[in-house]
């Protein structure tokens, strides 16, 4: 008998994709004995904690160059291609109809879990697919943020800490620090030539 298909779904802006997010899909994928981790990243036009964020194409591309080397990674442009802000509730139904044998297994960071429950359609959503929560340094989940995850329905898999963020990684190039083995070298020759996360002030050039 065969087994149903299983596909991870890992959502996220990817702006840039680092290796948090490469760990943590890859300690899932072998957790639950994955066929496939499906990265997806977010539509644009879509603002972010008040900054804009990088065109949908550049954080495409990146992903794609950063799960490039994993025969089990992929890239899916179902988010990108829809217009209008993304809702994880329209990524799984999109992908739920283009995979309809395979388990959907949605990743996120305890950061993105917290404010599932927030969102809109929560009930479907765990209809829709079986929730992994990631443990991530500097985010403890409250009390009453665990006691009403529907325990059938998220795990919880603890995978090693790894502090990377996108926004640290950005901050970092524009100061001119390097982001070297926090996001793939690709993804560092990527952001470099096409000039991403530029300083916001010119540095002085008095030295007076
Ligand atoms: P930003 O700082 O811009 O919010 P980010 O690093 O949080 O970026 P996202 O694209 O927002 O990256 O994250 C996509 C998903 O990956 C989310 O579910 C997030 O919780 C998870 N994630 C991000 N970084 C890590 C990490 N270091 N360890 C585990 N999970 C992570
Ligand atoms: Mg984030």
């Amino acid at each position: 008998m065969t087994r149903r298909r299983r596909v991870g779904v890992m959502g996220g802006t990817f702006d840039p994709i680092h290796h948090g997010h490469l760990v943590a899909a890859s300690e899932v994928q072998a957790w639950f004995d994955l066929d496939e981790v499906v990265f997806v990243p977010t539509g644009d036009p879509w603002q972010k904690a008040d900054r804009e964020v990088t065109t949908a194409e550049h954080r495409y591309l990146m992903t794609v160059i950063a799960t490039a080397a994993n025969p089990r990674f992929n890239v899916s442009r179902v988010d990108i291609d829809r217009s209008g802000r993304t809702y994880t509730i329209d990524t799984l139904r999109d992908l739920r109809e283009r995979l309809p044998e395979a388990d959907l297994y949605f990743i996120t960071g305890a950061d993105a879990l917290a404010e599932i429950f927030t969102w809109r359609d929560a009930d479907e959503l765990f209809d829709l697919a079986q929730f992994v929560g990631c443990t991530r340094p500097g985010y403890e989940m409250d009390e009453e943020t665990l006691r009403a995850i529907p325990a059938d329905r998220v795990t919880m898999v603890e995978i090693p800490a790894l502090a990377i963020s996108s926004t640290d990684c950005r901050a970092r190039t524009q100061r001119g620090e390097p982001v070297w083995y926090l996001v793939p070298d690709g993804v560092v020759q990527y952001i470099a030539k096409h000039e991403l996360y530029p300083a916001t002030e010119t540095p002085s050039t008095d030295t007076g």
